[in-house]
């Protein structure tokens, strides 16, 4: 199959890890802060055959879980509340625990929850279902923010006025600067998200290598791209560089999708945001601008504030700042397991406690 085999291969996949090998000799902690990174490093085991100088630490790359308890927690005081609200979202966040229930127990209860596949489908939902208010709650990172403005506007030109939207979203880079300037995790390098960088461009971590002195290197997602990368970033740190490289030019330039990022500007303005285990980060998110608050939940209903209680004996905030293996949680593997999860991190496709369950839970 075109595309997919050709970064699969095992033998160059052999010679990239022994060429890895012979060059890495100072100790480096990278940090992946994809979820379809984490993913990919599990299932082909490049974990564990790195050499020993090099630590892969999973970050908060899964956007269901960097979801605060705190926003989820008002989701679903609000919807017990209001009885004629229609609620959307994405399949991740219907089983992501809130301090006591989620949004699939409230559905169980009598809510209106209801999973859609793109942004897109809240048209037709508002559309057919005259007499109700649609509420998208939007979550994701710079990669899902352009489809959910769009769909904005086209709500906007089609005269849709029983449709609003809780942005959620996070923006990747000031999230890499909160964890740097924490000091709670030791970080040499990171390996950038592929298709956020697509969106918003590889001059985006410019800070990183200036002012951090971290290199960054944006990579794909089959096994070939994620070797070649870390060979990269071991290559940078070896040699006492830091800059921004490219790994995933196929799909990545310098300044990203032009057109992607007007649509976002036009939708949104940057915000203070609070993540789930690190806290508020400044400038970390995207609130919808006044000149579309018709569509803004926020404007439109009280929302009010939720607790920020986590699950208890869950451990996803460390989890997320990359501080704790999911091997570490006394959780995993024995209460929380992906049928019956007790954090985001094991309920979401991108999650790093579920990755590391699917591909090594043998390996604790
Ligand atoms: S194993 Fe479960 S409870 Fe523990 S951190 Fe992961 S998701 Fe949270």
């Amino acid at each position: 199959m075109k595309y997919v085999d050709e970064y699969r291969q095992k033998d160059i996949a052999q010679g990239i890890l022994a060429s890895i090998r012979a060059l890495s000799t100072k100790r480096a902690a990278i940090m992946e802060i994809c979820g379809s990174h984490t993913h990919s490093i599990s299932k082909y085991g490049i974990r564990d055959v790195l050499p020993q100088t090099i630590r892969l630490i999973s970050g908060p790359g899964c956007p269901v879980c960097v979801t605060s308890a705190g926003d989820l927690n008002r989701i679903i005081d609000f919807i017990r509340r209001e009885r004629n609200i229609i609620t959307a979202t994405f399949g991740d966040m219907m089983r992501v625990p809130g301090s006591a229930s989620s949004l699939q127990e409230e559905k169980a209860r009598g809510s209106d929850v209801r999973v859609v596949y793109s942004p897109m489908d809240t048209l037709a939902l508002a559309a057919t279902h005259p007499g109700k208010e649609v509420l998208f709650i939007a979550v994701g990172f710079e990669t899902t923010a352009p489809t959910v403005a769009a769909t904005m506007i086209m709500a906007r030109d089609r005269g849709i006025k029983n449709l609003s939207f809780l942005s959620l979203h996070k923006l990747t880079p000031p999230a890499m600067r909160a964890l740097l300037d924490s000091g709670e995790v030791e970080l040499n390098g990171f390996l950038c998200p592929g298709h956020v960088t697509a969106v918003i461009g590889a001059g985006a971590y410019r800070f990183i290598a200036d002012d951090y002195h971290a290199p960054c290197i944006i990579a794909g997602f089959e096994p070939l791209d994620v070797l070649q990368g870390i060979h990269m970033l071991a290559a940078q740190i070896e040699a006492g560089r830091a800059a921004i490289e490219i790994q995933y030019t196929r799909v990545v330039t310098e300044e990203g999708n032009r057109k992607a990022q007007e649509v976002v500007q036009q939708v949104f303005g940057t915000a203070d945001a609070s993540w789930r285990g690190i806290g508020m980060i400044p400038s970390s998110g995207l609130k919808i601008r006044e000149s579309f608050g018709a569509f803004d939940a926020e404007q439109r209903f009280a929302l009010g504030a939720g607790s920020d209680e986590e699950p208890p004996g869950c451990s996803c905030g460390d989890i997320i700042k990359g501080v704790m293996s999911p091997y570490e949680c006394p959780l995993f593997g024995s209460s929380c397991l992906p049928e019956s999860p007790q954090g985001p991190c094991m309920v979401s496709s991108e999650g790093t406690c579920s990755a590391y369950y699917k591909y090594g839970r043998n390996k604790q």
